[in-house]
């Protein structure tokens, strides 16, 4: 993002332009559709982790109610029993709600719902628009024809009603094995859309079920219990990503054989990412295959490895706005969502001093055993963070980078002979430095000049650089892991790539550094708490970090390195 304030500029009443989905609304209020009512839900189906794309979907279904006062439903989409668990229930909801979206009383189960489903599965065979099928889900995709051709009406089709009640009613007893019968929407076998094609309600599945246990052997299919969901919720605006949009005619065609309350379907463009893979598929590839620390490993695009990571929850809002609400297919680039973090990090990050790779800077002509206390900014962003006290003595530690023996002129940092600001202290000169037998430079000598005391020259002499740095008296040591992209390619999920999609696993997306050298305040830091480490970049505490064991995550660099590396 080239321009900073875009997000901001929308948020102001008179620039607001409202995207598709507001329009749809404000259009159905205008109308008084649904009463004027505005009622959206996320529906989850609990066989994983959420991660940055339902994250779009939480935000835009949660602000929508908001936006126009109306409700936002939490509903666990849980027709699958063989693939669901209770762990993921769980943490859905912590992740929904770290989000800020507030289901208030309404948590919902679809499983609550199979009773009454069921009830209208009856109705629709009363009506002689289903019935009970014999064929295997492998004859049953072989008959249904090809785009140019009409499926052949399953032998099964023109059952009468009372020999469908009495199949039903027993396949719902159990007395079928699994994939015997399914029950099926008598609708069009010419349909040119597949969706229409006598589409299967009801499959068997002897299964255990997170919450009804052993009481279902026939589970609904999604499209067939979406629809019910949305309706017995009284949702008005059932929001969708694209690939549901050849389903909206059988969802509108349920609804209307039932003569039900009937919500709108909407369908919006799926969030797609670069350097990500996204399917819950692939997910549970990488943590099965050990190829990251588990779900919340800080280089998932897990909702929870985000948090772990150090995002925010409105670092994921600025995000969702900036990236808008489309009808078309893309990909957005991962340094959008770098940029968002950045952009609110910034604003609410403390400020500290951390050296990541140390060496050690002697000041000459500093008094041996002197230490004083220097004041420092919490956050120039914010006034009100104020200020805190770091202690200064005759040996700091600073990074190795920001010494050069030989610099090249435009070098600003510690060369001999040139001088330089210690960030909140003393101009110091660069005299020489210390080497070890391999040539490695082992120190750094400087003389400072005590009348700039705060970093600031009585005699207005400037200085082109400023170093971060810390104190050796009362330093503090962390491990600090700085996360890259987890994938080395754009497109980790293009077809075109040879191999699987972990070939394409970026090596280096994980670096650990065990001898970072914090200033002191930053030992009472809490797992609440951001802090952008001056100069190196923005960093949250670990969840295994301890008080003895000091673990830092680079939530984001500072700058984009990434296009930083392109531009070159
Ligand atoms: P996956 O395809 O990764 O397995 P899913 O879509 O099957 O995910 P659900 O639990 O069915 O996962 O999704 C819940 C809601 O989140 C759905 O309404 C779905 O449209 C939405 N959603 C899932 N992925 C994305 C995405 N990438 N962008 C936007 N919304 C998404
Ligand atoms: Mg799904």
């Amino acid at each position: 993002m080239s321009n900073e304030n875009t997000h901001e500029d929308a948020n102001a009443p008179e620039a607001r332009t409202l995207h598709f989905i507001e329009q749809i609304i404000e259009e159905d209020n205008a109308n008084g559709r649904f009463g004027a009512r505005v009622h959206t839900r996320f529906p989850p189906e609990p066989n994983g982790y959420l991660h940055i794309g339902h994250a779009k979907s939480i935000i835009l279904n949660s602000s929508m109610a908001r936006e126009y006062n109306g409700q936002f439903n939490l509903r666990f989409d849980d027709t699958n029993p063989t693939k669901e668990d209770v762990e993921y229930v769980e943490s859905i909801k912590e992740d929904v709600k770290w989000l800020g979206a507030d289901w208030e009383d309404r948590l919902f189960f679809a499983s609550d719902y199979f009773e009454q489903m069921y009830e209208y599965a009856v109705e629709l065979i009363k009506l002689g628009k289903a019935y009970v099928c014999d064929l295997s889900a492998d004859e049953i995709r072989a008959t249904r024809g090809t785009p140019t051709e009409p499926g052949t009406p399953s032998p099964w089709r023109d059952r009468s009603v009372e020999e469908n009640l009495d199949l039903f009613a027993r396949m719902r007893a159990g007395e079928f094995p699994d994939g015997a019968k399914t029950l099926r929407a008598k609708i069009d076998m010419a349909s040119p859309n597949f969706n229409l094609r006598d589409p299967v309600m009801y499959r068997i599945v002897h299964a255990t079920h997170h919450r009804q246990g052993d009481k279902w052997k026939i589970y609904p299919m999604y499209d067939w219990a979406h629809g019910l969901e949305d309706s017995i919720e009284g949702i008005t605006h059932s929001i969708c990503t694209l690939e549901f949009e050849h389903h909206r005619p059988l969802y509108d065609w349920f609804l209307d054989q039932l003569g039900v309350y009937h919500p709108q379907q909407i369908e919006f463009a799926r969030l797609n990412l670069t350097y990500t893979v996204m399917s819950k598929r692939k997910l549970l590839q990488l943590v099965k295959g050990n190829f990251v620390d588990g779900w919340d490993d800080p280089r998932m695009p897990t909702i929870c490895g985000l948090r772990r990571r150090g995002y925010t929850p409105e670092a994921l809002r600025i995000f969702c706005k900036t990236i808008g609400v489309a009808k078309f297919n893309s990909v957005i680039d991962a340094g959008v969502l770098e940029n968002a973090v950045r952009e609110d990090l910034n604003k609410k990050a403390l400020r500290r001093m951390a050296v990541l790779d140390p060496i050690k800077l002697v000041i000459d002509n500093y008094p041996e055993g002197q230490v004083e206390t220097l004041v420092a900014i919490n956050n120039p962003e914010n006034p009100e963070d104020g200020t805190r006290e770091v202690s200064f003595s005759k040996v700091l530690y600073i990074e190795r980078d920001d010494f050069m023996e030989d610099a090249p002129k435009k070098y600003f940092r510690l060369t001999p002979g040139k001088e330089v600001r210690l960030r909140y202290a003393y101009y110091v000169t660069c005299t020489s430095c210390v080497k070890d037998e391999n040539g490695v430079v082992t120190e750094v000598h400087c003389v400072y000049d005590p009348e700039t005391r705060g970093g600031q020259s009585p005699d207005g002499r400037k200085v082109q650089g400023t170093i971060h740095w810390v104190d050796s008296t009362s330093a503090v040591n962390a491990e600090a892991r700085l996360y890259d992209r987890l994938f080395s390619v754009a497109n980790p999920d293009d077809e075109q790539n040879t191999g699987v999609f972990t070939d394409y696993l970026n090596p280096d997306s994980l670096k650990i550094i065990s001898n970072v050298k914090l200033e002191r305040a930053l030992a009472d830091a809490s797992a609440d708490e951001r802090f952008q480490f001056e100069r190196v970049g923005y960093f949250t505490l670990d969840k295994n970090s301890t008080a003895d064991n000091l673990i830092f995550n680079r939530t984001v660099s500072l700058r984009d390195s990434w296009s930083k590396v392109a531009k070159k």
